[in-house]
Parts: C-alpha cells; structure tokens; sequence
C-alpha cells in the first residue's frame, strides 16, 4: 500500500491514525458486533459517540454554554439558504463582506431571502485580500454580517475577528475551522461543511448562539429549522452518523496533537515554508496580499503557464496529488489542512526547487 499526499481542496486528506481506527473498527465497534454504519442513530452506541464528539468539539474550540453545536446535513451551499431563512428575524437586509467565490455564492442564494447589502468587497484588485474593517460600510438595522473567514479557492484567509458592534456576526468557516483556536463568543453563528477539516462529507456543522434560534421562517423546511434540531439534539431526522464518527475520531487526534495551539502552529510552520519558497522563487508566484494569506489553501502560479501540465505530470510521478487550481482561478493550489503532514509540504517544496532547476 502506498498513500501519496493529497492536497486536493476537498474532499481531503484525513489523519491516517483516523483511517486506521476507523478501519479496525469496520465490522465491531468496541465489542457491540456491529459497524458504526449498521447502528441505529437512537441506540445507546450511536448516541455516545454522537455526545463524544460535540464534548470533543466543545472543548476543542471552547465553545461557551449559550451555544448550542448542531450537526446537519446540506454542506455550507445548504448553510446559504438555511441560514438566511432562520436568522433573518424579520429584518429587511443582511451585510455581507465579498472576499471571492464563497463569498459570492453566499451572496447569490442570500438574495433569494433579503435584500443585500455588499459593505466591503475586493472585487476591485481581484479578490486578493480581506478589505481592511476601516473600509467596511455596515448597517446598524442589518439581521446579520456575514463573512467566509477563509476563501478556499483563492486562498484569502481572515487574520483578525471583525468587531461589528451588535449585529451578530455570522461565518462561513468550512475550510479553516478548528485550524486554529476562534474566539466563538464574537460570533452569532459558525457553519463548517466537514469535508475540508472535518472529517467525511455528508456533515455540515453549525454554532449558534441561543438567542438566535426560534425566529426561523414559516416556509422553513423542519429538517432545517435551528430550532427544531437543536430541540432533538440533531436527530429529529437521522444524521450523517457515519460522518459524525469519524468527525469524532478527528476530534480526539487534535486533542492527542495538543489542541487548537498546537494545530495552529504546525499550519503556521507548513504555510511558512511553503510561502517562503514562493517569495524567494522567480518561476512561481503567490497571488495573495501577505497578510491575508491562508494557511490552509495556497494558490500559487507558474509564471510560464505552458509549463503547468508538465508540473503536474511530474508532481504525479513523485506523490504529488490535486494541485491543480480551481477552474476560475487557473494554476495551482496546495491544500495543507490540519491532517497534511509537515513532510508532504517539505516534498512539495523539494519538488518546486527540482522543476525550476530543470526548467529555468
Ligand atoms: C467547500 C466550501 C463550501 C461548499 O461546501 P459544500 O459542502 O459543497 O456545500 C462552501 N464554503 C467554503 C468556504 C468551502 O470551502
């Protein structure tokens, strides 16, 4: 068995101590002679899992008791729509902060539900930073401010945690949660799709603060009322179990790493080394300003793009998987989430010193 490294954007690379528990646990989990998959979601086997894994999450992100953790399914496109219909609150529009394709998509199906208003975007230089919070235009009436704290296709990430006084301040942080310790109380609400950070797709997951549930819309469907999941503990229709399993195992392998501090400084170590190879390097380039670089996605282009099939041929034949940039965006992109060893940074970058020598 060979495992390459993956930095594929996601769907993406789990911890193999993960996969490796998971798969001893396949056909019994702990004695009960049944896959976790097999198990009903009201067993007692289910529910402890399902109760470790949101204590797990809520001790990972310290997450304060007027919060509830919802586990839901739909991903962070879902989390569009659910969210506008359940946090609107009878207010007329909803702010949004336009950083890039996320951000874009957010906007798009939040305008099915309300009006609009874009307070701050990057439009203008080609979504290459987070506009500065002194440039954002808020409004005091708006149901929520919402913002994507990290774009996963062109890689701008939020560096710090905009005040936006007492409108709740609502995230789309599918590809940078539990990358890093957040302060969760500057937050009304957080959404993750899983897949990036998490664990399987299949399960979006959802912090909200109390005060904001049970305002949802009538033509709310139940199954994504706030307030109708939170009332069934995330069971009042079955949940991704599988999903939420493995997001569990996760969960216990960044505790066992140290936590959140130590997740962040491993992601600081890899984006370093990679962004300084960028910077110091004449054949590729990083198209995002430096302090609103993301340490879990990173684009980067060759400055002769004839050569880009080359690279990724050649990336291939040493291990090197999904580095192709998303289709709007062209080039490259290294996805170096949580579970992306140090080592297959340091062969990325080996590698980009091999192809310049050879092709410079
Ligand atoms: C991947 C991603 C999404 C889309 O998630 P789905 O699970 O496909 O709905 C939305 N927002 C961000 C920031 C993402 O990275």
């Amino acid at each position: 068995m060979t495992r390459v490294f993956n930095f594929s954007a996601g769907p993406a690379v789990l911890p193999e101590t993960v996969l490796r528990k998971a798969a001893e646990e396949m056909l019994d989990w702990h004695g009960s002679g049944m896959s976790v998959m097999e198990m009903s979601h009201r067993g007692k086997e289910f529910i402890a899992i399902h109760a470790e894994a949101e204590a797990l999450l809520r001790e990972l992100l310290a997450i304060p008791p007027n919060y509830k953790v919802l586990f839901m399914q739909g991903g962070a496109i879902g989390e569009n729509a659910i969210v506008p219909m359940n946090l609107l609150r009878g207010k007329a529009s909803i702010d949004f902060i336009d950083t890039g394709e996320w951000s874009k998509k957010s906007i798009k199906e939040a305008r099915k539900y309300a009006a609009v208003n874009v307070a701050a975007s990057a439009a203008a230089t080609g979504y290459d930073r987070v506009p500065a919070r002194s440039e954002w235009q808020l409004d005091a009436n708006a149901a929520y401010v919402h913002l994507c704290s990290n774009e996963t296709i062109g890689g701008v990430e939020y560096h710090f945690t905009p005040d936006v006084g007492a409108v709740p301040l609502v995230a789309d942080m599918s590809s940078d949660i539990l990358s890093r310790p957040v302060d969760i109380a500057k937050y009304g609400l957080i959404y993750a799709g899983a897949q990036k950070n998490i664990g399987p797709a299949g399960l979006t997951i959802v912090i909200v603060r109390d005060d904001l549930l049970g305002q949802a819309l009538p033509v709310t469907p139940s199954a994504f009322d706030y307030q109708t999941v939170a009332d069934n503990d995330s069971m009042y229709n079955t949940p991704p179990t599988y999903a939420i399993y493995i997001a569990g195992l996760v969960f216990q392998w960044i505790k066992a790493q140290g936590g959140l501090a130590a997740m962040a400084e491993r992601n600081r170590a890899k984006a370093t080394l990679l962004y300084e190879h960028l910077d110091a390097s004449r054949f590729f380039t990083s198209p995002v300003q430096r302090d609103c670089r993301s340490l879990m996605n990173v684009p980067f282009k060759l400055r002769d793009e004839a050569l880009d099939a080359a690279f990724l041929k050649g990336a291939e034949a040493r291990g090197l998987l999904q580095l192709k940039g998303h289709r709007s965006v062209g080039g490259m992109r290294a996805s170096i989430y949580n579970a992306m060893p140090i080592e297959g940074v340091q062969a990325l970058v080996a590698y980009l010193k091999e192809f310049e020598a050879a092709n410079a």
